[in-house]
Order: structure tokens, then sequence, then C-alpha cells
């Protein structure tokens, strides 16, 4: 996929945005918060708690499972990552707190996910969901296939 060509920066506006979220929330981005989140922003590719794990024992300072765990619902709550239930993964959230719904589409191929905002298609659940008079809490759109990129290079 990678429609980025300065992760780098990617990575600064994440970690940016998260302090900036936790500061007018009064909430603390402390060190192990800081650390789960980078570690999922290394790249646009999901990754899965047991491997955000593995990284932090192999780092300086050592973090049992359940603090990692409480970092991951801290940035799940906070709208900083999202979890892709298909692949039991995370992604760091490229524009915390902008968006109302969003779906995933997710390259079976070079593994990178892109989050897409679309009114058209929150407005479509919402009239089916109004339909069939059902009040959901969660909406949660995951596509899977190729992207663009990795079709034209086969
Ligand atoms: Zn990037
Ligand atoms: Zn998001
Ligand atoms: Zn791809």
């Amino acid at each position: 996929m990678s429609n980025c060509d300065n992760h780098d920066s990617c990575i600064n506006t994440a970690l940016k945005e998260a302090q900036n979220i936790c500061d007018q929330r009064d909430l603390r981005f402390t060190k192990i918060r800081k650390t789960v989140l980078s570690i999922i922003w290394e790249s646009h590719k999901p990754i899965k708690a047991y491997d955000i794990l593995d990284k932090i024992t192999g780092m300086e300072f050592s973090a049992k499972p359940p603090t990692v765990y409480r970092a991951l619902d801290f940035l799940l709550e906070n709208g900083l990552i999202h979890k892709i239930n298909s692949l039991n993964a995370y992604v760091g959230c490229p524009h915390p707190l902008q968006h109302e719904q969003c779906y995933f589409i997710i390259c079976s191929s070079c593994d990178e996910i892109e989050e897409c905002c679309d009114k058209d298609i929150t407005n479509a659940i919402e009239g089916v969901m109004a339909k069939n008079k059902f009040s959901h809490s969660n909406i949660a759109i995951e596509i899977n296939g190729t992207c663009n990129n990795c079709l034209n290079e086969k």
C-alpha cells in the first residue's frame, strides 16, 4: 500500500497527537503508553499483542504483560489505535478523533492496512440499522484484498 512517503513524519505526528489528546483529557501519556504506541507505529502493518510484548521484552525497561495490555486498552479507548478483528492485531489511527466511522482496507500481499472514512458508508449502515430497529454500538468494516501497488508489481 505505502501511501506514505515519509514514515518518520507519520510516527512524529501520531506521537504528537497522542500527547495533545492526553493533555486535553488530563491523562498521562506514560512511558509504557508511548512505547506501545511507537511500536505499533513502526509500520502501517498490523501488529499482534504478543509481538508488541516481544519487542518490549528486548528493551531496557521491562514491562509485564498486564501492563502492556492495559496500555493497549488505554490507546484503544482514546482512539489512538484500532483493533483489526479479523487479524486480532492493532494499527495506529492516522487521524484520531477526527473520524466518525472508519473502514479498513487490508492488503494480503504487502500486509499493509489503510484506514478510510466515508460518510456514504456510514449513512448506508445507519439506514440499514434504522430499518432493523437495531441500536449499534460499534461498526467495524474490514475489507481484504490486494492494493494497487501490489497489483502492479505482478
Ligand atoms: Zn507512514
Ligand atoms: Zn481511526
Ligand atoms: Zn499491497
